[in-house]
């Protein structure tokens, strides 16, 4: 029967696999690799395209979507705009004894629920003693219902935030009190505009591709002839100098966002903040990932970022806990009034039939690229027994799959391998094929679960008799005849 490997090791399975099937790569591995950084390989390449290729057809194929690919670097007062050169700050916390660093608001990701309870208790009695910092628990109560939520909103609070961490250990060397205090890191990369390593030289790596449709919002409106609402998408690689980078792809220093940004009136925001979540869930789901697993986390209003009138999380839950996965939020005017008035250039629509001018509200949608990739390859990963044996699989999606059918000569003998060639090559022009005819099927079938590949066909000695080959489907393992000027016409309908 089909069963997940426990929650504790899948990660490391995970890893272990995507090295070993070239699809991911610690990156500069010879040098002992690069923290927070990743290489794709040969199938790692192709999934993530297909990620983004299913992303961008269906967030652009529409009416009402453009898309855009934007600079990496920017003009540096765009930083200044935006507010990430004040705000774009995780606090950060180190421990006085072994070094090890942490990100305060997270902190909770590394102790376990004992750990966490306990602290928690004796906070709640340390502050007994202490009206105005009773007042401030008080308060995070009134918001957070949840325990971790709770947690969380303690350690970042500027009142008793440090009375909880007091009571908390070092998740590294387990020493008592060891923190010092918080102190606030920003996360953009910067990096220097020619060859004069100064100060007024500075520019940053961007953190996020959102900005960079904000300052074309007007050239694409104009390019397009586009009416509200309408939106802008973009898929590119952003830059965060995280604090901790863990849990493999979730969170590294290097990725790439799949962001659109969506304009419209301003009393119609909300209309279409629910539409765009609704759609955005369903995404994934349409790609195959398990509707269980995937859940909404809204923003209490006092963790909104500041230009945010609401926002939601789609989280998916890892082996380690829930994670986002992409972020809905209702920007309001906030980007476009900010760079109207740093850039002193008019970024207002004009609303033809209404005869007026006025800044849109956004709507934007932000997922991660590579955050999806590992979302999707957790889900389909599979390991389960049959006939006596173990097998692993990945039950990609067939749109998502690196390679969409290997081809197989039964034996290499009786012109079963000049078939199975004649078959790849008309195969090939409309298809990522793969041709194999190393050691026993049996053995071939299990590497092409390992890749994820949907479909397996094989030319045996019925083919010669009637032109017939089997397709062995991945996840059923079940395999039907099919005419080989079929074929292609087959698995075209298969992959729809
Ligand atoms: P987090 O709270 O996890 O740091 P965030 O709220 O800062 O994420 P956003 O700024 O909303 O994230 O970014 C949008 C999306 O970009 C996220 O949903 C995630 O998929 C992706 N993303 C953000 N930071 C990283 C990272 N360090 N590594 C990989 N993907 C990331």
């Amino acid at each position: 029967m089909s069963n997940k490997p426990k929650s504790d090791n899948v990660i490391e399975k995970l890893v272990s696999l995507a090295k070993r099937k070239g699809f991911v790569f610690q990156s500069s591995e010879i040098y002992g690799g690069l923290n927070g950084c990743w290489d794709y390989g040969p199938l790692g390449v192709e999934l993530l395209n297909n990620i983004k290729q299913e992303w961008w057809k269906t967030m652009t194929y529409r009416e009402d979507v453009e898309g855009l690919d934007a600079s990496i670097l920017m003009h540096p007062r765009v930083w200044e705009a935006s507010g990430h050169v004040a705000n774009f700050t995780d606090p950060m916390i180190d421990c006085k004894q072994c070094k090890a660093r942490f990100r305060v608001d997270t902190l909770g990701e590394a102790l376990n629920e004992k750990k966490k309870k306990k602290a928690f208790e004796a906070l709640v009695e340390t502050v007994k003693a202490d009206a105005d910092k009773q007042k401030a628990l008080y308060e995070i109560f009134e918001i957070h219902a949840e325990f971790e939520d709770r947690f969380e909103a303690v350690l970042e609070n500027d009142k008793i935030g440090v009375d909880l961490l007091s009571n908390i250990n070092c998740p590294n060397c387990g020493t008592a009190n060891s923190f010092t205090s918080p102190r606030k890191f920003n996360l953009m990369f910067k990096t220097f505009l020619g060859p004069v390593e100064q100060e007024g030289n500075v520019i940053y790596l961007r953190p996020e591709t959102a900005q960079g449709i904000f300052v074309n919002f007007l050239n694409v409106q104009g390019a397009s002839r586009q009416k509200l609402p309408f939106g802008i998408a973009q898929v590119g690689k952003a830059f965060r100098n995280e604090i901790n980078t863990k849990n493999f792809l979730f969170r590294t220093r290097e990725f790439e966002q799949m962001e659109m940004q969506y304009f419209v009136k301003p009393d119609e925001d909300q209309k279409h903040y629910e539409e765009w979540k609704e759609r955005r869930i369903n995404w994934f789901k349409s790609l195959g990932m398990t509707p269980e697993k995937l859940r909404f986390h809204d923003h209490p209003q006092d963790k909104l970022a500041h230009y945010a009138k609401a926002a939601v999380d789609i989280e998916y839950e890892f082996p380690f806990g829930w994670g986002e996965i992409e972020g809905i939020h209702n920007r309001t005017n906030f980007d476009l009034t900010q760079h109207e008035e740093f850039s002193g250039k008019s970024l207002k629509y004009y609303d033809e039939e209404a005869k007026e001018k006025f800044i849109p509200y956004i709507i934007e949608t932000s997922a991660g690229a590579s955050r999806s990739f590992m979302a999707f390859l957790v889900d389909s990963y599979y390991e389960e027994e049959v006939k006596g044996e173990m097998r692993t699989v990945l039950r990609l999606h067939p749109k998502l799959a690196p390679i969409k059918a290997a081809i197989f000569p039964l034996v290499n003998r009786d012109g079963m391998p000049e078939t199975a060639r004649k078959i790849e090559a008309e195969l090939r022009p409309y298809l990522r094929v793969f041709y194999d005819d190393k050691g026993a099927v049996g053995r071939r079938y299990r590497r092409q679960d390992e890749n994820g590949t949907p479909f397996c066909i094989t030319v045996d000695t019925q083919t010669s008799e009637d032109n017939t080959v089997t397709v062995r489907e991945r996840d059923s393992m079940e395999q039907e005849r099919i005419a080989i000027d079929k074929l292609l016409l087959y698995l075209l309908e298969k992959l729809k």
